[in-house]
């Protein structure tokens, strides 16, 4: 299973990571799915209401119900689900494994461990956790 991330959308996933800090930023990817593999076309910012946004993520309702549709209308689906770590790596939390509303689709993950950016994707199944490619 593989995540596809244009070049131009990742470097603006990072600049909304870097922006964002010391909170965790949060959105929608949208796209299609080919087999394995989800080809991410765009992606939405959804603002993060969490009480504690530094450690964990919880997106705006409304915004995130927008941007579905907006997805609908264009004719592409929502295949992705991407939020940052801006002081760890890009693994899930305990909070992430917990917190994962939408089992089916893939999370993306931009960490910052050691201030570098660092781009991760995973598929959170319940306690069964897939990593998935990044091209
Ligand atoms: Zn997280």
């Amino acid at each position: 299973m593989a995540l596809h991330l244009p070049f131009t959308l990742r470097e603006s996933l990072l600049a909304e990571a870097r922006q964002g800090a010391p909170d965790e930023v949060c959105g929608l990817l949208g796209g299609i799915q080919r087999g394995q593999t989800f080809y991410v076309q765009r992606h939405t910012p959804i603002p993060n209401v969490a009480a504690t946004p530094q450690v964990r993520f919880e997106m705006d309702q409304a915004a995130m119900l927008a941007a579905i549709f907006a997805f609908q209308r264009a004719r592409i689906d929502l295949i992705g689900i991407y939020h940052s770590h801006p002081h760890s790596a890009p693994s899930p939390s305990p909070a992430d494994l917990a917190e994962c509303a939408w089992q089916t689709v893939p999370y993306l993950i931009i960490g910052y461990a050691a201030t570098q950016p660092c781009l991760a994707a995973w598929r959170i199944d319940g306690l069964r956790l897939t990593h998935l490619a990044l091209i």
